[in-house]
């Protein structure tokens, strides 16, 4: 399959013809009993990209019962760590091998940029490599002070059959954050990825062949939320759901997750703002609000689609950031220098759009953009890079995930109302500051409720450290041991030892 006819666009290699995308179950790949496919047109160019097969409940079924079988019998659960680590470093190595054609895929699918779709598959590689190296590390501990004839260990397990569903704004990144941990640990997998960006999904599924990961350890079903990823939230041989998406779809899991009291982990939406202090550097501080908030199109749980402004800096810093943006390359994704792409769905540009009208009608000042736009030669579902000003907390705008490159400015004057205007939320993911005084980056750091802070930098992640968010952002961590270890179950083994009555 990812030997795909291509031409030559600019000095991009495109397909020609749609991919067609399979089941990938039990090792092998199939289409839907029923034989229903679902097509993706691509939100830039127009075009079908890819023609899915489309599941529904036999599919999940079929693959559910596939990973029981496969950590049941221990074909994957019950080898080495060093084992387990080899086949994802092998896994790594042939992502990096096939990223241009993954990333083609996935900039065709979403509509984001080529450059960070080449950013994001062939740096998920390293997530992988580093999953691989905690293969090799699980441990529990031992009580060695019970009593003389007692020792207790307590062993880490791995849960068991994980359900990985995730969304389409960072198909193969988000899987990356997911997959590789889980099976590090021991557990077998049943993933469904958007039913609006499957291809880079499905195609791992060769890559996971390649690579010696045993049948079954990995299955695969494509199709929509009802019915399968409902089936694979609430059926009882599956022992915990991963989850990244909307709040809405996370809560609705949650609860069709608690009839069996699975383990739910969700990483869910945010509302995520920059505080800029005046002794910050502003010139950084502009360029990250610029790329905080066009970043994919703004389409990103992360994006800091507010800024927070000291007021005596207000008006110059505004003014810098709208002077960025107007700049901000914008158009076909597919060429190397665009920095902001499509939007994902018309339904969503008009979301975005009536967020802006709204806001526009109850006196806020739009000062950059505030527009759908149609991109010559390719389309009408582009949103031009937005600035909205004179805003009140409590608009729309300001307190939900608009989700597209449009940017609220509020003001502040000291450190407490600053605070008080990133907490004001129903979301707690991540928060930023910016000011070249420790003391006043650490007091915000732990006054935000965020579960990621940055302290002048933006969205800089690694695979080391954990990412999650508090409140309806989500529960659980992903990456570094915090997210490793939530695919961990804890044994503990109580021993009598030493002298037993004969
Ligand atoms: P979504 O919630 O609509 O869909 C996500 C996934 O859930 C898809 O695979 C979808 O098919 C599936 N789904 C839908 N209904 C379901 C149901 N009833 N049961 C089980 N699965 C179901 O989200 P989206 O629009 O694809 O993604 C955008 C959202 O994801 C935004 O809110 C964004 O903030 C969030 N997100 C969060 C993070 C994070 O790490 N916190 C990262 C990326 C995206």
């Amino acid at each position: 399959m990812l030997d795909m006819k291509i031409i030559i666009e600019g000095e991009i290699a495109v397909p020609v013809e749609p991919v067609t995308l399979r089941h990938f179950i039990d090792g092998g790949w199939c289409d839907s009993v029923d034989g229903a496919v679902s097509e993706r047109v691509s939100p830039s160019h127009g075009v079908v990209v890819s023609r899915a097969a489309k599941g529904g409940k036999a599919e999940a079924e079929a693959a559910i019962a596939a990973a029981r079988r496969a950590f049941d019998d221990g074909r994957w659960s019950r080898i080495s760590g060093r084992e387990r680590a080899k086949v994802l470093l092998k896994v790594a190595d042939l992502i990096e091998r096939e990223t241009e054609r993954l990333a083609i895929l996935e900039t065709m699918e979403s509509g984001k940029p080529i450059g960070q779709s080449r950013g994001e598959v062939g740096g998920s590689a390293d997530l992988w490599r580093y999953a691989a190296s905690l293969a090799r590390t699980v441990h529990g501990d031992s009580h060695d002070t019970l009593g003389e004839d007692m020792l207790a260990m307590v062993l880490k397990e791995p849960i068991g059959v994980v359900s990985i569903i995730t969304p389409w704004n960072f198909p193969f990144w988000i899987l990356g954050q997911k997959l590789p941990f889980a099976l590090a640990a021991g557990c077998t997998c049943v993933v469904k990825p958007s039913e609006m960006t499957p291809a880079t999904t499905a195609l791992l599924a060769e890559l996971l062949v390649e690579a010696g990961l045993p049948a079954g350890v990995c299955n695969i079903v494509l199709g929509y939320g009802a019915p399968v990823g409902a089936v694979m939230s609430e059926h009882p041989l599956v022992d915990m759901v991963s989850f990244t998406g909307s709040t809405a779809v996370g809560k609705m899991i949650s609860a069709t997750a608690s009839g069996t009291l699975k383990k739910v982990a969700l990483e869910l939406g945010g509302k995520n703002a920059q505080v800029i202090f005046p002794d910050a550097d502003l010139e950084d501080a502009a360029d990250a609000v610029t790329f905080g908030v066009h970043f994919n199109v703004g389409q990103c749980c992360n994006s800091s689609s507010r800024v927070i402004v000291h007021d005596d800096i207000a008006e110059a810093f505004t003014a810098r950031v709208v002077e960025l943006s107007r700049h901000v390359a914008f158009g076909n994704p597919l060429n190397p220098a665009t920095q902001v792409g499509a939007i994902v769905t018309p339904e969503h540009q008009r979301k975005i759009d009536s967020y802006v009208q709204e806001a526009a009608a109850a006196g806020a000042q739009v000062e950059l953009g505030g527009n759908p736009l149609d991109v010559e030669g390719l389309g009408p579902q582009f949103y031009q890079p937005t600035i909205v000003t004179n805003l009140t907390p409590d608009m729309a705008i300001a307190r939900e995930e608009v989700f597209g490159p449009v940017l609220s400015v509020l003001t502040f004057r000291t450190m407490e109302e600053a605070l008080a205007l990133v907490n004001d939320s129903a979301y707690g993911l991540s928060a930023g500051v910016w000011s070249r005084d420790v003391h006043t980056c650490l007091a915000f750091a732990r006054g935000a409720g965020a579960g990621t802070v940055w302290t002048n930098t933006w969205m800089d992640g690694f695979p080391e450290v954990a990412f999650g968010g508090m409140r309806q952002s989500g529960q659980g961590r992903e990456n570094g041991r915090y997210g490793f270890e939530e695919f961990l179950e804890v044994k503990s083994v109580v021993m009598r030892v030493g002298r037993t009555r004969a």
